[in-house]
């Protein structure tokens, strides 16, 4: 076997590796949200029930009823002793298999492992790593106008409009942290990571967020970036780039993907209006974009 066959081999092998721990992946991702779903199903339900405890209690209590009241107390002892017990399951499930509470999207935990895994076999394989980070824009605002509950519909369903751009075998959205997400782009390069970063971002502003009677704009700032994982290049240093991107974006007024790569030591930041080439990195005088780095 020539050297090139068994290059080309293990290139099919390391694929083929990375597409079934992927199916893994995501089937006890599914299996642990159908449990998920099933305990939560279960808790309403109990919820719903000690809600009809406390109000014979009450009309018991009213009566003088002491009979009842000393009946319906056990009971409702009862109901909420099985409601710690439903939430702290369905807490250990989230938190061991890394599902964000609020979004339902990977967590901090779950991004941190998703990349760790995609660098390695970007690294083995010696091919790019893309990330996204997806900031909303002025998010305070739509907390402090229409509250808690709104702002946590509005993280829900960009987390749902994020999910449907990132369909590919390997993207992984997670929630970073409040209101920043990140997507997780194997074999993205930085016109690839940039590419997806303005199609996140035009789904995004597409979204209407009902509130009452009113319908509500969101818009998020995408920062891009690509980096071929090495010994010299860490996991960090990806995270830096798309993360600096990121305020560039919102400098340059929100609702909008810049990407950041680095030529000669340099930052340089582009814009998707002139998209860059692949060669762009490898090349920077022949291919540099509008917006100039630090
Ligand atoms: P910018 O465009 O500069 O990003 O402005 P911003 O208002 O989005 O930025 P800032 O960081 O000031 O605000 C982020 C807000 O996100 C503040 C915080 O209350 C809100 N937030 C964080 N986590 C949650 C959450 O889980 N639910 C809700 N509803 N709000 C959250
Ligand atoms: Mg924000």
């Amino acid at each position: 076997m020539t050297a090139w066959t068994d290059a080309r081999v293990t290139d099919a092998l390391d694929a083929e590796d990375a597409r079934l721990d992927r199916l893994r992946d995501d089937a006890e991702r599914g299996r642990t949200g159908i449990a998920m779903l099933r305990a939560r199903r279960e808790l309403d339900g109990v919820r719903e029930r000690a809600a009809g405890t406390a109000e014979m209690i009450e009309r018991a209590a009213l009566r003088d009823d002491v009979a009842t009241l000393a009946q319906a107390q056990i009971v409702i002892r009862e109901q909420r002793e099985q409601i710690r017990r439903l939430e702290a399951t369905i807490e250990t499930m989230r938190s061991a298999s890394n599902i964000d509470a609020v979004t339902g999207c990977l967590d901090r935990a779950g991004f941190e492992k998703t990349l760790e895994r995609e660098w390695n076999r970007a690294m083995r394989g010696r091919t790019e790593v893309g990330l996204l980070f997806v900031d909303v824009d002025k998010f305070k605002e739509v907390n402090d106008k229409f509250g808690h509950q709104a702002g946590d519909e509005a993280l829900r369903a960009i987390a749902k409009a994020l999910e449907g751009e990132a369909k590919r075998s390997g993207e992984a959205v997670a929630r970073y942290g409040g209101d920043e997400f990140v997507i997780v782009v194997p074999h993205a390069d930085l016109a690839g990571a940039l590419g997806f970063a303005e199609r996140v971002r035009g789904a995004v502003s597409k979204l209407r967020l009902r509130v009452g009677e009113e319908s509500v704009g969101l818009t998020v700032s995408v920062g891009a970036a690509s980096v071929m994982p090495s010994i010299k290049v860490k996991r960090d240093e990806l995270v830096r780039r798309a993360d600096s991107a990121v305020y560039r974006a919102k400098d340059a007024g929100r609702n909008r993907a810049i990407a950041l790569g680095v030529e000669e030591g340099l930052d340089v930041f582009f814009a998707p209006e002139a998209p860059v080439q692949r060669t762009a990195v490898e090349k920077p005088e022949a291919a540099r974009s509008t917006t100039r780095g630090r």
